[in-house]
């Protein structure tokens, strides 16, 4: 029998409201730039262009209520409130009608970034792993399942309680049916795989000590301590 020459590593996952069950992480996207006000903050024209991608690994995972320690190498940690979704189901070339149905479920979530590491990147036009995909950089809520709804309404994001971000849903560029029929376009979708869906206008440091809350109509909060 073959085994391994290290141990495997663990799964990472995520919480599920009202579950002890837990759901699986496979792999991270994430969307740039999905609102309008926020493409225009961070210097870029909205008019619709396909969305993009990039990735964090899927052990950068962290649950709701975590500490997480300040990051190395930044100087300037910055939130973005997300939704983010869950897929359940594998899926390739998906079309927008189809593509509701590979959810899982949703979640609130932080894309947490060093934004100074993404301005530098930015400028060399270099990749931008360093700065989003770093250790502890994706904060998700408890999963609600589709079932319940496609959430709909605000999402807010709080610093030390003072609000940074503020905006509706269906303010979002490209829905979350289009970023994933998008996406599908250029991966084999597979169940496990999380999807962040971009951020608001708004964003902004996190500095050590503070406490930051993402907060989405109908869904658990995603906070986290930064220390
Ligand atoms: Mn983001």
């Amino acid at each position: 029998m073959t085994g391994y020459v290290i141990a495997p590593p663990p799964i990472a996952s995520v919480a599920v409201e009202g579950s002890a069950d837990r759901f699986a992480v496979r792999r991270i996207f994430c969307v740039g730039r999905n609102y309008a006000e926020h493409a225009r903050e961070m210097g870029g024209d909205p008019a619709a262009e396909p969305p993009f991608f990039f990735t964090k690994p899927a052990d950068a995972v962290v649950a709701s209520g975590a500490h997480v320690p300040y990051p190395t190498a930044t100087a300037d940690l910055h939130h973005e409130a997300e939704l983010v979704v869950a897929l359940g189901k594998d899926g390739s070339a998906v079309s927008a009608e189809q593509a509701l149905d590979l959810v899982w479920g949703y979640a609130a979530g932080n894309d947490l970034t060093r934004r100074d590491l993404q301005a530098a990147a930015k400028a060399a036009r270099r990749p931008w792993d360093m700065s989003k995909g770093f250790d502890a950089s994706a904060v998700v809520g408890a999963l609600r399942p589709a079932a319940a709804g496609t959430p709909t309404g605000r999402i807010r994001c709080y610093v030390d309680g003072v609000l940074t971000q503020d905006a509706d849903l269906a303010e979002m560029i490209w829905p979350v049916a289009g970023i994933i029929a998008h996406l599908s376009q250029l991966v084999a979708l597979r169940a496990g795989d999380l999807i962040f869906t971009g951020t608001p206008a708004g964003v902004g440091p996190i500095a050590r000590g503070q406490c930051c809350e993402v907060v989405i109509d109908g869904l658990q909060p995603a906070t986290v301590h930064i220390v």
